[in-house]
């Protein structure tokens, strides 16, 4: 392999490999199916992927239900769609529910070895016997009870003999470990619950920190790559692994978490926000859920340019969301086609051009990029072009349109501002110019330069479509949350508006996207757009404060 910098995960399988601790590397994914996926799901994913590919390894996809409390089914199409379109290629989809028989037989062997107990005692008495960070725990009375009574215990809790919370089987570990996870915990508890995948043949389930490395383990996984926060339960995954005896136990690693400044990721805050109306789904384009980056106009390329950037790390830091947005710009600067489109429209009318007159200028599609061709863009005696590209009363360094001045209309000819008018209210309504014929193209014979350069879409061609221009959806100064603990939402992250673009942006697809010049990227919304009537949205601006 290229010696390249090696993250410390690279670095810790390498140690592995050559010490032939395994022989591949087997990698997994394991959402809960309890929501929807999100940025930084997309880290955990690609990292997993990327590592088994960089192995020649496998890399499952697992949905670790065993909580049957939370989980819905339509998540798990959700969730699997993400996962693919993110271009990872997984094994499975597997689930952890389908592995109930083997944990149960897994917690009867522990039974067996005199490693698990039946216990009597109420959570809250289970409280008080856990002890706390400072103090350590008492035994659980039970903690003695002989083998074959907690075989009998454990198999009358399967056969539903007993109440949801009367009896959970616990694993003996001590009571008196500096780490409270490995303080006899939970392994299994009684619960009535119907479960998607199993139905009602269930009404005990595993504990987490059981489940999860029987799960690896049952999968071949050799490297079980989690978030920081699973460090302390580290002890107990390798005790599990160990005591119900695993020949190539997996091996748990831990990398800090993705979180993203000012971003709301949690999927409890994501639900707030759709149920309380504030966006429109969980796909709601101001989101940073997976679907919702997608609808954005997110690519692949892009999340996955962005997580390399971020790299991997041990300690927990906040990213910029800007950085996401350069990783955006810079996949699309190339790939899509520069179009002619108006955000906040006004009339420009040149005088002095023959009224009925079409012509049309070849406009190359990308001028980075010959591959995208060209295309045809008509031109006539009425065009609309920016509000902002006109003013009445220039600032200094203003060098668009105003009286006297003349500006270069992209492409097309030079245009001297000789007039305008306005409403009632004093807003302006149309510019006039007069245009130099002597300038087709963008350029004056005589040498003559002008400073600014301003695009335009031909109105009697013109399309109107909406318009969406999205912001962040938390104000940045403020921070993601009041003093109070609610939500601080910017009220201005969402603005529509009736645009002109180039007819041929009217027959634009879902998911579609285009740089409209000056603008920024824009792409067809997938939830909104109507055959022949697309809504765009505003993927990101074109300028940024962010450099590499
Ligand atoms: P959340 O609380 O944000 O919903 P979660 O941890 O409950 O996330 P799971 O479905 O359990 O979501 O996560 C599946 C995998 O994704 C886990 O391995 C988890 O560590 C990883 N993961 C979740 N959030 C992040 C994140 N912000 N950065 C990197 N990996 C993450
Ligand atoms: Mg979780
Ligand atoms: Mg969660």
């Amino acid at each position: 392999r290229e010696v390249v910098s090696r993250n410390f995960i690279e670095q810790e399988i390498d140690k592995d490999l050559k010490e032939g601790k395994y022989e591949e590397v087997v990698t997994r994914f394991p959402p809960e199916p309890n929501g929807y996926l999100h940025i930084g799901h997309a880290k955990s994913i690609l990292l997993n992927y990327g590592i088994a590919k960089e192995y020649g390894g496998r890399f499952n996809m697992r949905f670790d239900d065993t909580n049957p409390t939370k989980e819905k089914g339509e998540f798990v199409d959700a969730i699997k769609r993400d996962v693919e379109w993110l271009g990872a290629k997984f094994d499975g989809p597997y689930f952890a529910s389908n592995y109930f028989e083997k944990m149960y037989e897994a917690a009867v062997k522990l039974i067996r070895d005199g490693k698990a107990y039946v216990s009597d005692l109420n959570a809250e008495e289970m409280r008080e016997y856990r002890g706390t960070l400072t103090e350590p725990g008492k035994d659980d009375p039970n903690r003695d009870r002989s083998i074959e009574e907690n075989l009998d215990l454990f198999e009358r809790m399967k056969n539903g003999e007993f109440e949801d919370g009367s009896k959970v089987l616990r694993a003996k570990i001590d009571m008196k470990s500096a780490n409270i996870n490995m303080r006899d915990p939970i392994i299994y508890r009684i619960a009535h619950l119907h479960h998607q995948n199993t139905g009602d043949k269930w009404c005990i389930y595993p504990m987490y920190d059981f489940a999860h490395p029987l799960e690896d383990a049952f999968e071949g996984i050799t490297h079980s790559i989690c978030t920081l926060e699973f460090e302390d339960h580290r002890p107990l995954y390798n005790w599990v692994v160990e005591n119900v005896g695993f020949a190539h136990p997996p091996r748990q690693i831990e990398f800090a978490k993705l979180y993203l400044t000012n971003v709301v990721t949690g999927k409890r805050y994501i639900k707030k926000l759709v149920e309380d109306g504030v966006v429109d789904g969980w796909d709601d384009p101001r989101l940073v859920s997976i679907a919702a980056l997608r609808r954005r106009g997110y690519t692949p390329e892009s999340i996955q340019k962005f997580v390399e950037l971020g790299g991997i790390s041990k300690a927990n830091s906040s990213t910029d969301y800007a950085m996401l947005e350069f990783c955006i710009r810079d996949d699309l600067k190339t790939k899509v086609s520069r179009m002619y489109a108006v955000v906040d429209p006004v009339k420009l009318v040149i005088d002095n051009y023959p009224e009925g007159q079409v012509e049309e200028f070849d406009v190359p599609n990308n001028p980075e990029n010959e591959e995208l061709g060209s295309r045809k863009v008509t031109f006539s005696r009425e065009l609309w072009i920016e509000r902002e590209d006109f003013m009445e009363e220039p600032p200094k360094k203003y060098f668009r349109l105003f009286p006297g001045n003349e500006v270069r209309l992209m492409q097309a000819y030079f245009v001297k501002c000789v007039g305008y008018e306005k409403d009632e209210n004093g807003k302006v309504t149309t510019v006039h110019v007069t245009y130099d014929p002597e300038s087709r193209g963008g350029n004056s014979p005589d040498g003559r330069k002008v400073k600014g350069t301003i695009h335009w879409v031909n109105a009697s061609d013109a399309r109107q479509v909406e318009m969406r221009l999205y912001e962040n959806l938390i104000d940045e100064e403020k921070g993601v949350y009041n003093e109070d603990g609610s939500m601080n939402i910017n009220p201005d992250s969402l603005k529509v508006v009736q645009g002109y673009v180039e007819p041929a942006l009217a027959e634009a697809k879902a998911y579609e996207s285009f740089q409209f010049v000056r603008n920024g990227f824009f792409v067809a919304d997938c939830k909104l757009s109507r055959p022949g009537q697309p809504v765009f949205g505003r993927v990101v601006s074109l300028k940024s404060s962010f450099k590499l």
